[in-house]
């Protein structure tokens, strides 16, 4: 888990790779569980406020959960004129369900989430992450998003906000996930998925572009700066039948962010070279 206690100092220390770490000194440990699915970890921190870990891996933290959570939806609600049905894989925090809901015309937002511990306790420790999770356009589903994917329909987003590759997120990266999605979407509809990052994930990005690849024609990557994710560069890939062009409401409707902007919706996808020559 990375919880080291010394005399006085308990730090938590997510081990991204064999040679890299991120610490972060704990204040106070809040849960410490492990659910049928996996290790979960609240604790308070000094500089990033609030934790949530799973596995010894950051998902949230109450300072820098904002750009995740915008980055993962705006964007491609955004590219729609008027989403209605929007389904999110993952994300137990209800981060990504409370930004959907920011857009008046969503009607249905469905949360798939594996662990039900996941989110009972992103409602006890984080009430400003997990406060539209009770909004009577949300649905709450505790099952496996790759199931569940395969009876969905008429959907014009599904979001994939998943752990990282491995336990039950493995299958989330998967090409034949995509196909079901892809089969769960309207023809205007589009899909997303957090694609960790491009310092040090590169062959997964890989991966997911060639998979994506196989169940729709377009592909474009987007990029964010999340400070406890690792590296602190995050990439999102988004996919879909038609090629995506951002609506116009993008300049009228006034969100209240405060890491999108209505320049970013365009701006994020403009890649360094390196990332560019990732997704050539
Ligand atoms: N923002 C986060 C990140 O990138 O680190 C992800 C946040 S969210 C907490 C990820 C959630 O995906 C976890 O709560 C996990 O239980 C859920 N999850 C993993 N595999 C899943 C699956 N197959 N079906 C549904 N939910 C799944």
């Amino acid at each position: 888990m990375g919880l080291d206690a010394n005399k006085q100092q308990t730090w938590f220390t997510e081990y991204q790779t064999d040679s890299l770490s991120l610490g972060l000194r704990v204040e106070t440990i809040l849960a410490s569980d492990t659910t049928p699915f996996q290790k979960l970890l609240v604790a308070e921190t000094e500089t990033f406020g609030r934790l949530l870990a799973l596995d010894g891996a950051v998902q949230t933290t109450a300072r820098d959960e904002f750009v995740y959570h915008e980055m993962i939806t705006h964007v491609p609600l955004f590219m729609l004129d008027a989403p209605k049905k929007v389904a999110v894989i993952g994300g137990g925090d209800g981060g990504a369900i409370r930004e959907i809901l920011k857009h008046p015309s969503v009607e249905e937002a469905h949360l798939v989430e594996i662990d039900a511990e996941v989110v009972e306790a992103s409602r006890r420790f984080f009430p400003e992450i997990s406060c539209a999770l009770d909004d009577p356009r949300t649905s709450i589903h505790y099952t496996d998003g790759i199931r569940w994917v395969k009876e969905a329909r008429n959907f014009d987003l599904i979001i994939v906000d998943s752990t990282d590759p491995v336990g039950p997120a493995e299958g989330l990266f998967q090409p034949q996930f995509y196909q079901t999605i892809a089969d769960a979407l309207t023809d205007d509809g589009l899909m997303v998925a957090q694609s960790e990052s491009p310092f040090l994930h590169q062959p997964l990005i890989r991966h997911m572009r060639e998979g994506l690849e196989t169940a729709f024609p377009h592909i474009k990557l987007y990029l964010a700066a999340i400070p406890t994710y690792p590296s602190g560069l995050w990439s999102f890939l988004m996919a879909s039948r038609k090629s995506p062009a951002p609506s116009p409401r993008h300049l009228t409707l006034n969100l209240e962010t405060r890491y999108w902007t209505p320049q970013l919706q365009t701006a994020a996808f403009v890649l360094p070279r390196f990332v560019e020559e990732l997704m050539a």
